[in-house]
């Protein structure tokens, strides 16, 4: 589930400049072959995102996966590519 809340009208709360994350409750079946938890689709936001136990990362549900999404981890960057991005941020 995912709240929006309008700002700074009449009315209307006003814009946070700090919000902190919520915590995902994750419960472990004792046996280890299943979990269960309350962290939604980041897609759709309807369905429980997918768990991928091993290595502790969530995926969204079956459908957006259907539908191509996925969350992927980007190519490692080359040495000299990490040091071309620092001296552009300094
Ligand atoms: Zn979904």
């Amino acid at each position: 589930m995912q709240h929006i809340h309008d700002c700074n009208g009449e009315g209307l709360v006003d814009y946070p400049n700090n919000v902190d994350c919520k915590d995902v409750n994750v419960w472990i079946h004792d046996s280890g072959m299943a979990c269960s938890h309350d962290y939604s689709c980041p897609v759709c936001r309807r369905e429980s995102a997918i768990l991928q136990l091993g290595i502790g990362i969530m995926q969204p549900c079956w459908t957006c996966q259907d539908l191509g999404y996925v969350l992927v981890k980007k190519k490692e960057p080359k040495f000299n590519e990490l040091l071309k991005r620092w001296f552009q941020l300094s």
